[in-house]
């Protein structure tokens, strides 16, 4: 058996030790005879398996009992919809940050359901940097603010949290929860597709302050409806079981690790080899600015098309997956998320060295 370093943006590597104990228990789930893909969602061992993917969410996120946690479907791309249908609904506007492709589209679906204001824009940078708080025009009288915390395909962060008086912050983090502590009590909402950081796509984790549900438009559909969701405990249909249980591996494994802080201090140290050479090398560049760097989507280029790729293709060859760019920016983009070994990045770090040489 060969496992290659995979870069994908998304769906991309899960750990190692979680595809291992999945395998093992892939047949008879904790002497319950069946996979997890086969219970009932209503069974009692699965009642266990939730329960606990909760309680390990809740304690390493470091929830407050005013917040819910939701295991819903749809992806991201559905909360772009979910989260106007039922917070746009007290002056019927809302302040959207774009600083890059997701907030583009939050943006654009968002339009269908009220009053959207653009509150600030990278666009003119082609989203190399992130709006800082003096870009921003916020209306006092919002609904809420939206921004994406880490933006997946420019290969920035929000390296601060802005200033918003009393109007709930509804973020975006996809691609960027659970590699690092972060203050919920700061947001109104956070949501998040598990296929970067916590699992198989299909699962699209939700938090919400309490408060903030039960205020939905009228036309909104049952399974659109925060509230009926937090009354259902998510089970108003059939939750994405497999993908919660798979969320469930993965908390453990973060566990393990010593929790958020400590995955942080790993994250940094790896995205640091990378960017360390980025830094000095007189070929590859990256394509943002330094202060808004991304911990998990780095990109770069050489500044010269066919030398991208041709880093591309050889790459790929000596077992680097999927570390073209995004149309978007071109070039290159290493997708480090959680499950990407430091050695991964390490031995990426040394053929990159090892091309600039032959190609210099
Ligand atoms: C991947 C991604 C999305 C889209 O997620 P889907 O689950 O495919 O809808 C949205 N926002 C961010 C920040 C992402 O990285």
């Amino acid at each position: 058996m060969t496992r290659i370093y995979n870069f994908s943006a998304g769906p991309s590597m899960l750990p190692v030790e979680v595809l291992e104990k999945a395998a093992s228990e892939m047949l008879d789930y904790n002497g319950s005879g069946m996979s997890v893909m086969e219970m009932s969602h209503r069974s009692k061992v699965y009642d266990g398996i939730i329960k606990e993917t909760e309680a390990k969410f809740r304690k390493i996120m470091g929830i407050p009992d005013n917040y819910k946690v939701l295991f819903l479907q749809g992806g991201a791309t559905l909360q772009f919809a979910m989260v106007p249908l039922n917070l746009l609904t007290g002056s019927g506007k809302a302040d959207y940050v774009v600083s890059g492709n997701f907030s583009n589209n939050a943006y654009k679906e968002a339009q269908k359901f009220g009053t959207i204001n653009l509150a600030g824009t990278s666009k003119a940078d082609n989203f190399a940097h992130i709006p800082q708080q003096d870009e921003l025009t916020l209306d006092p009288e919002a609904d809420y603010v939206h921004l994406c915390t880490n933006n997946t395909i420019y290969g920035t962060t929000w390296k601060y949290i802005p200033e918003t008086g009393n109007v709930p912050i509804v973020a975006d983090m996809s691609s960027c929860i659970l590699s690092e502590p972060v203050d919920v009590t700061k947001y109104g909402l956070i949501y998040a597709g598990a296929q970067k950081n916590m699992g198989p796509a299909g699962l699209t984790v939700v938090i919400i302050r309490e408060d903030l549900a039960g205020k939905t438009q009228p036309k909104t559909p049952v399974m659109l409806d925060y509230k009926v969701m937090i009354d259902n405990d998510s089970m108003y249909n059939t939750p994405p079981t497999y993908g919660i249980y798979i969320l469930k591996l993965v908390l453990e494994w973060i566990e393990k690790l010593g929790g958020l802080s400590e995955m942080e201090k790993i994250n940094r140290a790896k995205a640091k080899v990378l960017y360390d050479f980025l830094d000095e090398s007189k070929m590859f560049k990256s394509t943002v600015l330094e202060r808004d760097r991304s911990m998990m989507n780095v990109t770069f280029k050489t500044g010269d098309e066919a030398l991208d790729d041709k880093f591309v293709k050889e790459s790929k060859a000596a077992g680097f997956e999927n570390l073209k760019g995004h149309r978007a920016v071109g070039g290159m983009r290493a997708s480090i998320y959680n499950a990407m070994p430091t050695e991964g990045v390490v031995k990426l770090v040394e053929f990159m060295r090892e091309f600039e040489a032959r190609n210099s």
